[in-house]
């Protein structure tokens, strides 16, 4: 049997996959700061965390599976400036920062199931463990890793010799030029905030809270710090993300956790999903070329084609979203679909020793780092093959759905063309061959052929497919 290997970002190479606990994979992926749509290129780093998910399972595993909400503390500049994205948008819809995100983290929800992502085990909240979040600021303060300004607590980068190990920073080269941000309070300029005061000047802000430094809010790498400890112990397995996270966000939660918490590694693997380009940019917000699954689903796309579409490339590939790539899945998706329907009506249960052998193939794809294309293609295999009967080809491809999650295993023909009409159509030509009514059999035969039926006459009946 193959063994897992997955790249993990923290070696740079591909590593056999062997939980902490052989009893249960613990997974943290950050989740999304609700305070407006996630676009197409945002929940692919969802669909690689359940495809992620659903493998572990597959080989045998028990996985428990975190994703956070972040609906407080992630500011519009990642560098500690700027505004915090829930109280613009609250601003600027006359909302309540509560109500915002509580509207799109349902929405976010809605889209995940959608995309047949399945419900992790702990969905939480960052505005509900501003406790452990404080926690950890203190014990990072109390080993001497933080200093306290004007505006907020600061994690001082200096104190921490393995600092940027995950995205190989080197901190004494800094691109010429570069700017300092909050130079009259940063000590080095990687150095970012744990927890941020409220503004001094009265204006007051929505979601605020007490802590020993003065009132404020947390900073956004800190929420993951302490949820994914709360909920998955000290040291954990998985850790997903987009390759995004990596220069600032996962390596400012690394020394945090690791400084906190006196382990290292931290967490073992570091898996991060590549971004999904749209004409030729990162889809972005800040760039307006933004669009949603909402947009797409107006567009007459099935969810489940743009999970096909995910699936198409290697998790960790740069991805095109083009119309024509799109409607390239769109048309293979629905093939697939109805191949696996029509497999549903048919009894010919041929080929039950082969099956092992297009398991084992499909296994090997995603042992190797969750290699999805290479995966669907057995898939295809499997439709294809003419040494399997239909029968098995459906309890195989149901098999290997529970990873693909493309609801293979129920799929059903579009409606107007039950299984049962043209089943009856089939009986009936039969039965009038069988009394020698010839004309109406032809009669038959050619109303099935002009609906793409194609009749395979045997000894034991007649069988169709389409054609
Ligand atoms: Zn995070």
């Amino acid at each position: 049997m193959s063994e897992l290997r997955l790249y993990n970002t923290l070696s740079r190479t591909r590593e056999r996959f062997e939980p902490l606990d052989p009893a249960q994979v613990g997974v943290y992926s950050c989740g999304p700061t609700v305070y407006s749509h996630q676009h197409l290129g945002n929940m692919r780093a969802y669909v690689f965390a359940d495809l992620l998910k659903r493998t572990l399972r597959w080989f045998g595993w028990e996985v428990r599976h975190v994703i956070n909400i972040t609906d407080v503390g992630h500011l519009t500049d990642d560098a500690d400036e700027g505004e915090d994205k829930m109280e613009v948008a609250a601003r600027r819809s006359g909302e309540s920062a509560w109500d915002v995100a509580e509207r799109w983290t349902a929405i976010f929800k809605r889209d995940l199931e959608r995309l047949r992502v399945l419900e992790p085990d702990v969905w939480c909240r960052a505005t509900d463990h501003i406790d452990e979040q404080i926690e950890m600021i203190r014990r990072l303060e109390a080993r001497g890793f933080t200093y306290v300004t004007a505006d907020g607590v600061y994690f001082d980068v200096s104190k921490d010799p393995g600092y940027g190990e995950l995205a190989r920073l080197r901190l004494d080269e800094q691109a010429p030029g570069e700017r300092i941000e909050h130079a009259d309070v940063k000590r080095n300029r990687a150095d970012f905030a744990l927890w941020k005061l409220s503004p001094a000047d009265g204006a007051q802000r929505q979601m605020e809270w007490d802590s020993p430094w003065g009132r404020g809010f947390p900073g956004w790498h800190i929420e993951c710090s302490a949820m994914s400890t709360r909920y998955l112990g000290e040291q954990f397995d998985i850790h997903t993300g987009g390759v995004d996270h990596i220069p600032v966000h996962h390596t400012n939660e690394i020394a945090q956790s690791e400084n906190a918490l006196e382990v290292r590694p931290w967490v073992r693997f570091w898996m991060h999903g590549g971004w999904l380009m749209f004409n030729d940019e990162k889809m972005s917000k800040s760039r307006g070329s933004v669009r949603t699954l909402d947009d797409l689903i107006a567009d007459g796309v099935d969810p489940g084609a743009f999970r096909f579409f995910l699936l198409g490339a290697h998790y960790r590939q740069q991805m095109s979203f083009t119309d024509e790539a799109l409607q390239g899945a769109r048309t293979a998706h629905a093939r697939l679909l109805r191949r696996a329907a029509e497999l549903r009506a048919s009894e010919d249960s041929r080929g039950a020793e082969h099956v092992e052998g297009y398991r084992e193939r499909f296994r090997e794809a995603l042992a190797d780092d969750l290699n999805a294309p290479r995966a669907l293609a057995v898939v295809w295999e499997v439709v294809r093959s003419g040494e399997l009967g239909d029968v098995q080809k459906h309890e195989l491809l149901s098999d290997l759905d529970e990873v693909l999650g493309l609801g293979l295993a129920d799929a059903e023909l579009p409606e107007g063309e039950s299984d049962a009409r043209i089943d009856g159509l089939v009986r009936e030509r039969d039965e009038a061959r069988a009394a020698r009514d010839f004309a109406r059999a032809d009669a038959l035969r050619d109303q099935l052929q002009a609906e793409g039926i194609v009749l395979e006459d045997s000894p034991d009946g007649t069988r169709w497919r389409r054609g």
